[in-house]
Order: C-alpha cells, then structure tokens, then sequence
C-alpha cells in the first residue's frame, strides 16, 4: 500500500479531508503524513492525526510564512511535537522563489527551528527552493542539530546536490513534478540509492500527469510509484513496497 509522506490535509479545498480519509483503503493508501506550514496548520494537522489513525503529522512554519511567525510559534510548535502523533518537524527550510523574500527572518526562523530539531529528536522535513547554496551553508553549520535524518521534500536540484544529502543519510522525496514533461528527475532518480527515495504529492499543489493543473489528492502519490518504476526499470509494486519501507525508516514515530 502506498504513503503518501507529504500531504496538505488543512486546505480549505478538502473541506476537513473526512472524504479523503475515508476513502483511503479503497484508494490503497496505508498512510498520510498531514503537514503544517505555520502555527495555525500545524496545530491543525496534529488534531486531524490524533483524530484518525492512519494519518500522522509534521509541525512547522515553512520559509514563505517566517516574516509572519507569532512571538510564540516555537512554544507552540514544541508542545505539538510532544504528541504521539507528530513524526517530524516540518516543513521548514528556505525558498527564494518570489522576489520580496525576507531573507533574515527565514533564515532566522529556520535555525530557530533546527533547534527545535536538536531538542525533540525528530527527523526535519525541508523545503528548499532557488536557494540551495544558503540552505547548504546553515544545514553544514548545524548539522548536529539533525539527529534523526531529514527529507529533501519536493526535490527540485541538481542531481548532485541530490548525491550529496543522500550522502549525509538525507532521503529525497519526489512529487508529482516528476512526472512532468520538462522534468529533469530521470537522471537523478537514476543515480539515487533506491533506499533514499520517498514518494509524496504536496498535495493540493502539483497534480502529477495526467490531473496537472487539477485540484491534487494524496492518492495520486501513485503516479510517483508509477513514473519512478519507468525510471528504474522495476515493478509498481516494487517502488511502492521500497518507498513504504522507506518512509517508516524516515518517520521513525509512523506505526
Ligand atoms: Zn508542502
């Protein structure tokens, strides 16, 4: 059965996800990692976990919203992390996508929150975009904070920034952009330990072909499976076993 290790169950456009949820036996879904962006998300994933038992959450304020983090947030993230529920601390990271970017408070937020990691023992879910070499820069400055692995989530580099954090013991998770016509993944999906790899569908964002452009559901993280199978020239059910087996590896608190 297929998990699906990133997944934004807190969007308004799943009205409360109880139809995702319970459709997820039918739709061969044996886990959603539900994760939070800001305080309000994650505080909101954890009780979508603790309410239903094969969802489990990560905690976290993503980069976009480090400017707009509550005085509290960190206190508030740190009482979340201590549920049974919480697998992770995440997502957080850097993204210099957009032109405004405040680039202090992201980066003071994210090692902010690298101490968090340090402190709870959780493995960190990252999101990393246009901003590889600053995010390399402060992970090689704290790298002892990450003691319980990390996930190089929606990955979008090159395939040797792919090698180098498989190297550190990083998973890299792939989403539905890798099923893109214009996706350079293959080369790196190639070159990447099998046991490195997780699937994901950062759900209700980046619908894999052939739903691209449609509203995302954590049931398409099969389209992953699927093109990385292509990829790697193996069985589906082979991929989805491997990155299942993964993805409990990686969130050691999942049952
Ligand atoms: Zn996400």
């Amino acid at each position: 059965m297929l998990i699906d290790t990133h997944a934004h169950l807190t969007d308004v456009k799943y009205g409360g996800a109880r139809e995702i949820i319970d459709n997820m036996q039918a739709d061969g879904l044996e886990r959603i990692i539900a994760v939070g962006f800001n305080e309000f998300t994650s505080a909101y994933s954890v009780k979508i976990a603790e309410e239903n038992e094969k969802i489990f959450a990560a905690v976290g304020v993503h980069p976009s919203d480090a400017a707009t983090a509550g005085q509290g947030y960190l206190g508030a993230l740190s009482d979340l992390c201590d549920s049974d529920k919480c697998v992770a601390i995440g997502e957080i990271g850097l993204d210099y996508h957009y032109e405004d970017t405040d680039k202090r408070a992201q980066h003071r937020v994210l090692c902010e929150q690298l101490e968090l990691v340090r402190e709870k023992k959780l493995p960190a879910i990252f999101h990393v975009r246009d901003a590889y070499g600053d995010f390399y820069d402060i992970i090689s400055k704290h790298r002892d904070c990450v003691t319980a692995g990390a996930v190089m989530h929606c990955f979008s580099g090159s395939k040797e920034t792919a090698l180098v954090y498989a190297d550190m013991g990083f998973y890299i998770s792939f989403s539905g952009s890798i099923t893109f016509k214009n996706s350079k993944a293959g080369e790196i999906i190639s070159a990447l330990p099998l046991e490195r790899i997780l699937i994901e569908t950062d759900c209700p964002y980046l619908a894999p072909v052939p739903h691209r452009g449609e509203i995302n559901y954590p049931k398409y993280v099969r389209f992953q499976a699927e093109k990385i199978a292509e990829i790697r020239g193996v069985s589906v059910e082979e991929i989805i076993k491997i990155t299942r087996d993964n993805a409990y590896r990686a969130f050691a608190k999942m049952k």
